[in-house]
């Protein structure tokens, strides 16, 4: 592990200012345990060893880094490169944490895992992970969301999950983040909640980092390997902040790599119109924890709004806050026009079909390699576009 991984979070579940764990009473002991469990099985080589035979046997790791030639001559500049977390089964990098969380679970002595999903990308991920290990699986998911994501739920309820409607409220991901928890409070002797992103009480940010690290540790060998050297820029998609802390974590103690984490702008810089928390939000607690959020007048979680609903979330990783206030992490943004653009540029020029959420990177890169020039840039491609087909050609055509 790095320096910094070391010594960041402190044991509360610090990242500086941001993080901490605010749980309802009947939750206190389950979180105990679940630290307990964590501090031993990372230092324990049988699980390590377990995860590695995971990754190398199932997911298919270690993922490549493509040269993205065609695109870098185009934009004129940088050199851009690419992780190819979209490689990963189940098509994202969201399966690193699941697969180690599923893990947890399984040396826990758990038999169910529970979570909430949004467009169902979590869902899928975690119910593979429950599949594999031979444990029940729960997700909870609104309504509205279960209506448009249709793929996603049949994939859940093949790989053996329950998914749960969620009738309340918008009937969205908020309403079905609420659902799950009051789920789990019920369960929590014999299930494990599997949170999908850096977010949550302590430990969960802090262990989504480290099962996500292994995107940074391959990169920077891979990256090493290719060219002889490190990348001048290392840039990644923000929703939550996962795929972003898995790159940057590799790369987090060489101070010659710049770090960006860029979000999504929607429509327009005004609330209501964007998902852009590093940039626009405030510092609040959300679901147990201290970061940044975009808030309403009223003082509440704003609504959001984005081309990409995996980055449809009002706060943001704690590590993400704190990365940003001692200037470690820059954090830009793309709208949903530049992002519709990078996606078929990259399927075009390249033969890649980006996830909308990672064709925010790739958009950023397009934009930025032109100030960049004899640089390199590295950007994690977080998933691919199989799950966003239908909706950007019914939507937007071909992108002639
Ligand atoms: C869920 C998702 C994201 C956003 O989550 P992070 O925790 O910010 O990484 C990004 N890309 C893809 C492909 C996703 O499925």
């Amino acid at each position: 592990m790095t320096k910094y991984l070391e010594t960041t979070p402190n044991a509360d579940g610090f990242f500086g200012d941001y993080g901490g764990a605010m749980l309802p009473p009947p939750l206190e002991p389950h979180f105990v345990e679940i630290r307990a469990a964590y501090a031993e099985l990372s230092k324990s080589p049988e699980f390590i060893e377990e995860l590695r035979y995971i990754r190398k046997h199932f997911q298919g790791r270690p993922t490549p880094i493509s040269h993205l030639k065609n695109l870098s001559a185009m934009c004129g500049g940088a050199q851009i490169y690419a992780k190819r977390e979209d490689l990963n089964h189940t098509g994202a990098h969201k399966l690193n944490h699941c697969m180690a969380e599923g893990l947890l679970a399984k040396h826990m002595g758990k038999t169910k895992l529970i979570a909430e999903t949004g467009a169902g990308q979590h869902g899928v991920a975690l119910a593979t992970a429950a599949a594999y290990f031979g444990m029940d699986c729960e997700i909870h998911m609104g309504e509205v969301d279960i209506a448009k994501e249709a793929p996603n739920v049949t994939r859940m309820k093949l790989l053996g999950a329950t998914v749960v409607p969620v009738g309340e409220g918008a009937k969205t991901l908020k309403e079905a983040v609420d659902s799950a928890f009051g789920s789990y409070i019920a369960q929590a002797d014999h299930a494990l909640f599997g949170i999908g992103s850096v977010v949550g009480p302590h430990p969960f940010p802090m262990m989504v980092r480290d099962f996500q690290s292994i995107v940074g540790i391959e990169s920077r060998e891979q990256f090493a390997e290719m060219t002889g050297g490190l990348p001048d820029v290392v840039a990644a998609c923000v929703g939550g902040g996962s795929n972003a802390m898995g790159l940057f974590s590799g790369f987090i103690d060489d101070e010659s790599v710049e770090l960006v984490g860029v979000e999504p702008l929607g429509t327009s810089s005004n609330l209501g119109d964007h998902a852009a928390t590093m940039t626009y939000g405030v510092d609040g607690a959300i679901h147990g924890f201290m970061t940044k959020v975009l808030l309403d007048a009223d003082g509440e979680p704003a609504p959001v709004n984005t081309i990409a609903s995996g980055l449809d979330y009002p706060g943001v990783g704690p590590e993400h806050a704190h990365l940003q206030k001692i200037g470690r992490v820059n954090y830009s943004t793309a709208d949903d026009k530049e992002t519709l653009d990078a996606f078929y540029t990259l399927s075009r020029k390249e033969g890649i079909i980006p996830a909308l959420e990672s064709a925010h990177a790739v958009a950023w890169a397009m934009r930025e390699a032109k100030n960049l020039q004899g640089k390199s840039i590295l950007i994690n491609l977080s998933g691919r576009g199989d799950k966003d087909l239908d909706f950007v050609t019914e939507t937007h055509g071909f992108g002639e």
